[in-house]
This record gives C-alpha cells, structure tokens and sequence, in this order.
C-alpha cells in the first residue's frame, strides 16, 4: 500500500512548489503527458503549461516525458516542447523510468515523477525511489481502462487519508471539491 503513497499532491504542475523540490536535491523531473500536461483528447499544449515549462527548465531541472500514449502523439509534444521522451513507457514497468533518468543523466534520488494517475506514474516511482508526485487529471475523458482504475484510484486516496497518510485537503479536487 505504501508503494502507492505519493510523496505529495497537487492539483496543477503549475501549482507545484518548484524551490522545495530544488531544496529536497531534486534536479530531474520525469513528466507523464496525457492528463498531466494536455487533456487526453487535445493536441494543444496550453500556453499555462508552456510557461510552465520554460520556468521549470530556467530553473535547471533537467526534464523527460514518460508517456504510455499513442508514440507519434507524444515526440510530437516531446519536440514541441525541446526534451526527450520515453515512448511506449507501459508504466508502472521499471525500465521506462531508468530510461528517462539515464537520458537526463540523474539518480532515482535527484529525480520526481509528475503524473496523474496512481498505478502508473506514482507506483512505478515509488518501486524505484524517485520521489512521486500526484496531480488532478487535467480531463475526464480517457481510456475506458484508465476510467475503471480511476474508482480503485479513488478508494485508495480515500483510505491514505482516513490512516492521515494525506490531508483530505490534498486530494479533495481531484474528487471535485468533494472528499
Ligand atoms: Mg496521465
């Protein structure tokens, strides 16, 4: 159960507190593409996440996309974006992750993965040691799969926050102000 834990919760990769993650030795960031940076039926990048991006790498932080989705969907958003991608990841697989942090050069320990959902992007983290951080889908539509586990996901959140793991405030706007 723990392995599920996400290191911490936002609701928008624009809300993460960047200069904390610095502080923590953090230097790498591994980023999951649909939900997490573009709506998982969108081709635009939103200008918000652009920025985003553009601060996140005027910081330092060395960055990487980890995407199990369509490969030609995510290079095109790799290249629009200037950073490598780990195509056809099949997180929580461990050898998507040791991919990404060789490409940027970190250690499991200089490195967070930013992603939306719990049995992918924070479990395959957690597995190797890189610290995990989870964050509201940005849609809700997705695959019919990714909806089943969505409930699963759900009952787990809940559960970390009845044994006080999380704050009910952190995961209270993934489930729509609801707790
Ligand atoms: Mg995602």
């Amino acid at each position: 159960m723990k392995l599920l834990l996400p290191n911490q919760v936002y609701n928008r990769v624009t809300d993460i507190d960047l200069d904390h993650l610095s502080s923590l030795g953090i230097s790498g960031l591994l980023l999951d593409l649909d939900n997490t940076l573009v709506k998982f039926d969108s081709d635009q990048l939103d200008n918000e996440f652009k920025a985003w991006i553009e601060q996140v790498k005027a910081k330092g932080f060395k960055v990487c996309l980890v995407s199990n989705g369509k490969p030609k969907r995510v290079i095109r958003f790799a290249k629009q974006m200037d950073m490598p991608a780990v195509i056809r990841a099949f997180k929580p697989k461990r050898s998507p992750f040791l991919r990404a942090l060789e490409l940027i050069g970190k250690k499991a320990s200089e490195a967070a993965m930013i992603g939306d959902q719990l049995f992918t992007d924070v479990l395959g983290a957690n597995r190797l040691g890189i610290h995990s951080i989870l964050i509201t889908p940005l849609g809700k539509k997705e695959l019919s799969t990714t909806r089943m586990v969505r409930k699963l996901e759900r009952r787990m959140l809940n559960r970390f926050v009845k044994k006080r793991m999380l704050t009910a405030e952190a995961v209270k706007q993934r489930h729509g102000g609801k707790q």
